[in-house]
């Protein structure tokens, strides 16, 4: 019955200056979102006392009976979210998403093809040291040089060459849309399953405001705390009956023991959500905002200081900077922004010619900046905000001013005021 602040001064302080921070800085990390307070009152209850090995109505555990209907509402949410016949909604997070779906369709030492993590890519789609990486053959498919698009010529290519048993479809940092249809067809005619990653654009899909790969996929993975805005987790959707029937075995027992129960009720509060037409309405605003930003970081103030968009603009939620022709690399522009109180990451770009850990890029996203407000007037002006602390003449006077302004934008909105009074002052 004791408070946090009574049991653990030092966590409840470290969470108070967390909250203070979401809402005193503008928060534009592609991959985060503000989760609403019912989807973490979900997550923050006595679900997380309960184990339940197993899937709803076949459980190792007894006293599910509630834990069954939480996860079926789950189960039957995220289904009519995208129209898929089968959803598996424990993978603890998006890497486990992929990991359940690889280990249903694919044996060690198997060939995979995905988009090289210097081209957008993402750990899990065959990085050196992740799982995937280690556990199956490698051949990675980039961007073209000219357009710095997804080439689906190189990818049939190499499909025919490498006969791969898996290709990937999905991305971390990257702003265009794919052809899921195309990638199914190079998929079929080499005999390979199609598994899309949505992680990132699952919220657009979920609005109507993406081409859904449900239709053209084996198997379709996410993560639900991107654009789709709920609890940090994963899901895997097919439309294959046999291919459910192997990832709930791969999911467990293969790879997780007890589902996060209070998390799967965090989605299923997500998802109901996310069906409303205020949630569309959101994502309206996020791809507004995105493009909003290239358009501004695609002005000729910029153009003369090196800083460029990779691929000329955005059809998503985020804009990829480039820096390649910029003195400013993208640890300085990371580290700019942050000390004006905007938070992104760097990133490399494609044919990057600075180190990783440096990087020519920056990812910058609208989603938790929509989910806080903003429209297209504030958009504008955090857009501005950032084109300026990008150009040479970045003094300590600028930075002051341009601190204020974002001040002011966190102010206009405030984030989870209703937190305020738990906290400990
Ligand atoms: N897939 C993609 C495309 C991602 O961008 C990410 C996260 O960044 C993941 C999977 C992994 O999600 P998680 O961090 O929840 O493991």
């Amino acid at each position: 019955t004791r408070s946090l602040a009574e049991t653990d001064i030092e966590v409840r302080e470290a969470i108070d200056a967390e909250l203070k921070r979401q809402q005193q800085t503008l928060e534009m990390i592609a991959s985060e979102n503000f989760a609403p307070t019912a989807v973490m009152e979900a997550q923050g209850s006595v679900l997380t006392n309960k184990y339940a090995e197993g899937y709803p109505g076949r459980r190792y555990y007894g006293g599910c009976e509630h834990v069954d209907v939480i996860e079926r509402l789950a189960i039957d949410r995220i289904k009519s979210l995208f129209g898929a016949e089968f959803a598996n909604v424990q993978p603890h997070s998006g890497a486990q998403a992929n990991a359940g779906a690889m280990f249903a369709l694919l044996q060690p030492g198997d060939t995979i093809l995905g988009l090289s993590l210097a081209h957008g890519g993402h750990l899990t789609h065959g990085m050196r040291i992740n799982f995937s990486g280690k556990l199956y053959r490698v051949v990675p498919y980039e961007v073209s040089k000219e357009d710095f698009l997804v080439d689906m010529a190189e990818v049939e290519r190499l499909a025919l060459e490498h006969r791969p048993k898996l290709i990937i479809a999905g991305w971390s940092a990257y702003a265009r849309q794919l052809d899921f249809a195309e990638f199914r067809r190079i998929a079929d005619l080499v005999d390979a399953y199609l598994m899309v990653d949505m992680a990132h654009f699952a919220g657009l899909v979920a609005a109507g405001l993406h081409p859904n790969p449900v239709p053209h996929a084996h198997v379709v993975t996410t993560t639900t705390h991107k654009t789709l805005g709920g609890p940090r987790g994963g899901v895997i959707l097919t439309n294959d009956a046999a291919i459910a029937k192997k990832v709930n075995s791969s999911v467990f027992p293969g790879q997780q023991g007890g589902p996060l129960e209070h998390v799967i009720a965090a989605k299923a509060v997500a998802f109901k959500l996310a069906a409303e037409p205020s949630f569309r309405e959101r994502q309206e605003r996020t791809l507004r905002g995105a493009k909003i930003l290239a358009d501004r970081l695609l002005a000729e103030d910029l153009a003369d200081s090196g800083v460029s968009v990779v691929s000329g603009g955005t059809d998503v939620h985020l804009v990829l900077v480039d820096l390649r022709d910029s003195d400013l690399d993208g640890q300085q522009g990371e580290d700019r922004l942050h000390s004006i109180g905007i938070t992104v990451n760097r990133n490399a770009v494609p044919f990057d010619p600075r180190p990783p850990m440096v990087s020519s890029g920056l990812r910058i996203g609208t989603p938790a900046l929509a989910t806080r407000g903003f429209g297209d007037a504030e958009f504008a002006e955090v857009a501005d905000i950032i084109a300026t602390a990008l150009k040479p003449g970045f003094d300590d006077e600028v930075q002051a001013r341009l601190r204020e302004r974002v001040t002011a934008l966190a102010e206009q909105f405030p984030l989870y005021p209703n937190l305020d009074a738990s906290a400990s002052e």
